[in-house]
């Protein structure tokens, strides 16, 4: 196993609700480590780059009005693993299908409004972080 960097963002859904100290609790406890963390309000040019990958789906104008709906917590964990262990903290994109003690299982709202995005593989993880973080953020 290696020590990797993954992106997370404690979503609109979330910050609203004051979860971030029981989301990031998660992931402290599961073994990662937030090594970067700031709470930013997305403009709507950076969300639709961000989710640019979606842009053709259904669900991409309202993805976008939710990213900007409020602010979020733009976040690097780091540990063994950590891009496949965030994306099992995190539990899958619809909470129906969540399995139990995940983040998306205990506090997501919908499919849409899903508490949390992390990084899916080690080539988005590293252009999502740079996307967000300049080097200097980032002290281990
Ligand atoms: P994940 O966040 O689990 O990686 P995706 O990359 O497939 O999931 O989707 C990105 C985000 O788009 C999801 O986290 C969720 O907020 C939203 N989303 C995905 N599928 C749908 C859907 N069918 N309807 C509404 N929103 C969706
Ligand atoms: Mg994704």
């Amino acid at each position: 196993m290696a020590v990797e960097r993954t992106l997370s963002i404690i979503k609109p859904d979330a910050t609203r609700r004051n979860l971030t100290g029981k989301i990031n609790a998660k992931f402290e406890d599961g073994g990662l480590r937030i090594v970067a963390q700031k709470r930013v309000q997305l403009s709507k040019a950076q969300a639709e780059q961000f989710y640019g990958v979606h842009r053709e789906r259904p669900f991409f104008n309202d993805l976008v009005s939710f990213m900007i709906s409020g602010p979020v917590v733009l976040q690097v964990l780091e540990g063994e693993n950590a891009i496949a262990r965030n994306r099992e903290i995190m539990g899958a994109t619809n909470p129906a299908n969540a399995a139990e003690g995940t983040i998306r299982k205990e506090f997501a709202e919908s499919i849409e409004a899903n508490s949390v995005h992390g990084s899916d593989a080690a080539d988005t993880a590293a252009q999502e972080i740079a996307f967000f973080f300049a080097g200097i953020e980032l002290v281990g």
